[in-house]
């Protein structure tokens, strides 16, 4: 890309080995001559009024105007009177998909080898509304919220992720036969949507089976698009499958086209401060932006360097059983880009 004006983006370094894995991401782009410039928020130690959390609202307005973002993992507070802070920013920003690929690393071996999937997850309604009370003593209800408007906005997402990504297959994971309301509702919004691109695969898979076949033999996938609480299942299962949280990235897509890239792991506070984090999930999900701002040589070029450094061998954090520190491990990768 011959940029001339660099790209605006908000960075929230996080929490516990936010800040240790942040940097990393920063030297490395920094390396690639990635033209973004950070603008940084942190996590304030006083509730912000206006967002009743300890986000500020200028933090959010960054993300707001900057359309595009990186988030580190964030411990969630102890205490009353406020929001969740992961929370706060899917509600204020409509992050309304989760958008979690996960593909075998070469040279890093787990159990299958040629797992290439990615899993969409509704991410504002389904059992997660928060609509839960006592009907009587010994007696709860939870109210599932399924709508038309948030299925659809998934499925065209789910949709357009495989047509831009040049992806075949759309499986839609349900439990339609016993949910008949709620999940047959969000597969007929699948079903219209699946209509306008024909010539993307649709297919309709029942939630148990999909474990089964996931867990047997994970090739089988593509895209997978699903309600809330089986996209929080199934896309943890997904991440289990090529070595679990050090590597796993995601994205949150928002109304108005925000990306909020983040790792799916949380700030690790066993670890925290002592250089020992492994950066390649928040690497990944950084990977996951430039992609979405369409700077598709440089994340090429990241990507590789990354797979490159743990193919290798040499320079491994502790996690994937090297002896590393982040800082080692951060060279490794720029010295290969
Ligand atoms: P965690 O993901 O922080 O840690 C689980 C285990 O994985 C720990 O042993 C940790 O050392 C290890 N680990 C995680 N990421 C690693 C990395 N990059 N490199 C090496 N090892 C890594 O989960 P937890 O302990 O359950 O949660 C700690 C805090 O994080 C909590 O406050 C939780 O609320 C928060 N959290 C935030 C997010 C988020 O911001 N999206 C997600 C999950 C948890």
């Amino acid at each position: 890309a011959s940029l001339t004006q660099p790209i605006q983006a908000t960075l929230f370094p996080g929490d516990g080995i936010g800040p240790e894995i942040a940097e990393s991401v920063k030297q490395v782009l920094s390396a690639a001559a990635v033209p973004i410039e950070w603008e940084e928020h942190f996590v304030g130690d006083t509730v912000d009024p206006r967002t009743q959390s300890f986000l500020t609202w200028e933090s959010l307005e960054s993300v707001r105007r900057n359309r595009v973002g990186l988030k580190g993992p964030m411990a969630t507070p102890v205490g009353k009177g406020h929001r969740s802070l992961n929370l706060t920013l899917r509600k204020e920003l409509g992050l309304y998909s989760n958008v979690r690929p996960c593909y075998s690393l070469p040279g890093y071996k787990t159990r299958y080898d040629d797992v290439n999937l990615v899993t969409i997850r509704e991410n504002t309604e389904g059992e997660y509304s928060g609509l839960e009370h006592q009907v009587v003593r010994g007696v709860v209800e939870s109210i599932k919220i399924i709508t038309r408007q948030a299925s659809l906005r998934v499925a065209e997402y789910a949709f357009h992720y495989a047509k831009t990504n040049g992806r075949g297959r759309v499986s839609a994971i349900h439990k339609a036969n016993i949910m008949r309301k709620t999940d047959g509702l969000f597969l007929t919004c699948c079903r219209e949507v699946a209509e306008k691109y024909p010539e993307i695969t649709y297919e309709e898979v029942i939630i148990d089976n999909c474990c089964m076949m996931l867990v047997k033999n994970p090739a089988l996938f593509d895209v997978l698009v699903m309600p809330n609480l089986y996209g929080d299942i199934i896309s943890d299962l997904c991440a289990g499958l090529v070595g679990g949280l050090g590597l796993t990235p995601s994205c949150n897509i928002g109304e108005g086209g925000i990306c909020l890239a983040e790792a799916v792991h949380g700030s690790a506070p066993d670890i925290a401060g002592k250089n020992l984090a492994n950066p390649t999930a928040l690497l990944l999900s950084s990977v996951m932006m430039l992609r979405h701002l369409n700077l598709n040589d440089q994340a090429e070029q990241i990507h590789s360097a990354i797979v490159k450094t743990i193919a290798d061998g040499k320079y491994r954090t502790g996690d994937l059983g090297g002896s590393s520190t982040t800082t080692e491990f951060t060279k490794a990768i720029v010295d290969n880009l």
